[in-house]
């Protein structure tokens, strides 16, 4: 690990709490040491409050922020004796201490304290950071492990057996410290879960975890050297056989997931592994990712095996009397597949990706572990136990009610600006995964975010559509939306003067490529684990037509045709067709500012009045008919198929 502790740098940070930020900041930019929250840092500094007195306090990480990029706000001000003192206690259950944290607050703005403040709180040092490193947990996974780590570090480093984080762990390690505490120790390996190191400035501690952690590379890299297996590249996976899957995940989740695809070295090797029965189903690097990627994966398709199992195990809690906590849903977040490779699961495209960064270091450390003589997970005995679940629960609850659309996936043609783009805006904004495409480049950063998939393909190529839902499926799991925006307005021409291949290119967007992605689309929907839903972008000009514009017209009227067949012929599968016919959007790429010009001379009338020709003299954006689609698209609107809605600030020649 490279020390990039720059003495210039930590100088922009003020004072003890400043350099905790620098500090937290350089761990936290290593992967290896910390994925979505595994670790956290403190300092001892004084507080000064309001009265002029000055107290001793605990500046601990607080939930919500990320080691990368926190901020000195992100730091709890804690009462040190006070915590003290809550730490002397005999026992106090975890949600009670979480409150008593949260009460203690010498600053009520400060986020909730790191359930670890206690632990950092009995430790005398000034300094203190905690990670979660690949490293730690590559090398106590193992039947020695303890042993390997003492003959690494010796007695510079204190070592204690795992304890849940929360009270219990606090308690374990004050009474570890009375005992063999001693001022020139550099840390703490907490078997099982991470590395702790101390310092009388925050550049000590981070110097003192820089050395221990390069110390194990070391010996990783002598004794154990990441060598993934080689094995064969997997063969592109049949779209209809992942949605499958999907639909029996989201039903035992009982609502829609986001299933990802992975077919990465690490992914095969221990998807196709002759052991992968025993390396994978013991159980987690450490009991921190039991939350995002459960205990174990699913081997395999058999989802209601796994959640019969699941749901046993939850029956287990019972037992000892505690029944009031709900069972997260019984559905794996991580599946391993000989033909598949890894797939991750999750309520939303993010959950599922943050599986996938921790199974992807998790696969790295079993891999190591089995080079080193076999992986051997904490017995699940030490963790799989309601307190964890207490403060899992008290997470889940601050993060409040998911958005109406999450865990749904979207395909969205003519992406790349205009109405296509709104309602990309729009759903992602309601939650929902969305793959847009676009023939223009710059749809593939349109967004950005695990929820964004931008694909730029020309959609009147059958081999470019199968692609673009292969790769949509391969990062979603599915499509469950399609709102079909993809358009081109052609020459203004009168009939008479009508050009043969202008014509045909209006069509071959505006209504060929329509119906090929209806039917492409069509299997993928029908196996959506809500109701399948389409909304077809029409034009005002399918009821209005206007004269100069008959390849636009007859396209947007051939398009509505198919939407309206579709909307029969698909009810029996619980798919819902609508189209909405928008009328002078003129923020869309259809519109140049010459041809609105050209328009509004036409009429006689100023640009601006122009924008505003409808009987509620009101301008029409592509927000406002992104709103009305994402309308259409809600649950709300369960019993609406084949609805024909105009987006046009009403027009006497169609009301
Ligand atoms: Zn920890």
């Amino acid at each position: 690990m490279q020390d990039r502790w720059d003495d210039g740098e930590a100088a922009r940070f003020d004072g003890a709490v400043g350099a905790c930020v620098y500090g937290s900041r350089l761990i936290g930019r290593e992967p290896t040491l910390v994925l979505h929250g595994g670790g956290n840092t403190s300092v001892k500094a004084p507080w000064e409050d309001v009265t002029g007195a000055t107290i001793d306090a605990l500046y601990v990480k607080g939930s919500g922020w990320d080691l990368a990029t926190i901020r000195a706000p992100g730091f709890a001000p804690l009462p040190l004796q006070r915590l003290r003192d809550l730490a002397a206690l005999d026992e106090l259950s975890d949600p009670a201490m979480m409150r008593e944290l949260s009460a203690a607050r010498l600053d009520p703005a400060a986020p909730a304290p790191s359930v670890e403040a206690l632990l950092h709180a009995v430790l005398p040092h000034v300094a203190i950071q905690h990670s979660h490193a690949d490293t730690i947990l590559a090398l106590t996974n193992l039947d020695d492990g303890e042993q390997r780590v003492r003959e690494l570090y010796g007695d510079r480093v204190l070592y204690v057996p795992y304890v849940m984080p929360g009270f219990d762990l606090a308690k374990a390690v004050g009474e570890r410290w009375e005992g063999e505490g001693r001022d020139d120790l550099l840390g703490m390996v907490l078997l099982n879960h991470g590395l702790f190191t101390f310092g009388a400035s925050t550049k000590a501690a981070y110097q003192a975890h820089v050395e221990l952690i390069t110390l194990a590379e070391q010996e990783l890299e002598r004794s154990a050297p990441l060598r993934v297996p080689a094995t064969d590249p997997l063969p592109p996976a049949d779209p209809i056989e992942l949605a499958d899957l999907r639909r029996e995940l989201s039903r035992v989740a009982d609502r829609p997931m986001v299933v990802r695809r992975h077919t990465g070295p690490a992914a095969r090797a221990l998807a196709q592994h002759p052991d992968r029965e025993r390396i994978t189903q013991q159980g987690p690097l450490t009991p921190d990712h039991v939350i995002r990627t459960k205990r174990r994966p699913l081997l395999g398709r058999d989802v209601d095996a796994f959640a019969d199992a699941y749901r046993e195990e939850f029956a287990r809690f019972e037992h000892r009397g505690r029944t009031e906590l709900a069972m997260l849903d019984p559905c794996p977040r991580v599946v391993l597949d000989d033909h598949l490779g890894m797939l991750t699961v999750g309520p939303s495209a993010k959950d599922a990706a943050i599986a996938a960064d921790i199974y992807h270091h998790t696969m790295d450390v079993l891999l190591r572990a089995e080079a080193l003589g076999g992986y051997r997970a904490l017995d699940p005995e030490h963790y799989f136990d309601l307190e964890y679940w207490d403060l899992e629960q008290a997470k889940l609850r601050r993060a409040g009610p998911p958005k109406p659309l999450t865990g749904e996936v979207a395909l969205v043609t003519g992406a790349a600006s205009g109405i296509g783009r709104a309602c990309c805006d729009a759903l992602l904004d309601r939650g929902a995964a969305v793959i847009g495409v676009d023939v223009a480049p710059q749809v593939v950063d349109a967004f950005d975010g695990p929820s964004w998939l931008g694909v730029a393909a020309d959609l009147t190529d059958q081999a470019a559509l199968d692609e673009v839902i292969r790769a949509g499926v391969d990062r979603f799991g599915g499509v469950d939306l399609a709102v079909i925006a993809a358009g081109v307005f052609g020459a203004t021409t009168p009939i008479a003067e009508l050009d043969r291949d202008a014509w045909r290119s209006v069509q071959a967007i505006n209504l060929d490529a329509t119906a090929a992605i209806l039917a492409a689309v069509h299997p993928l929907l029908g196996r959506a684990p809500r109701d399948g839903r389409v909304v077809l972008i029409g034009s005002k000009n399918v009821d209005a037509p206007g004269p100069g514009a008959a390849a636009y017209s007859a396209s947007k009227a051939g398009a509505t045709q198919l939407a309206r067949v579709a909307a029969l012929e698909w009810a029996s599968d619980r798919i819902r067709v609508n189209v909405v016919h928008p009328d002078a959007v003129f923020d869309t790429a259809l519109w140049t500012d010459e041809r609105l010009a050209e328009r509004a001379e036409r009429y006689g009338l100023s640009v601006e009045a122009y924008k505003r020709r409808n009987l509620l003299g009101t301008e029409v954006r592509s927000a406002d008919v992104a709103r009305v689609v994402t309308d259409l698209l809600d649950p709300a609107y369960h019993a609406t198929t084949g609805a024909q809605v105009p987006i046009d600030g009403g027009s006497d020649r169609v009301v």
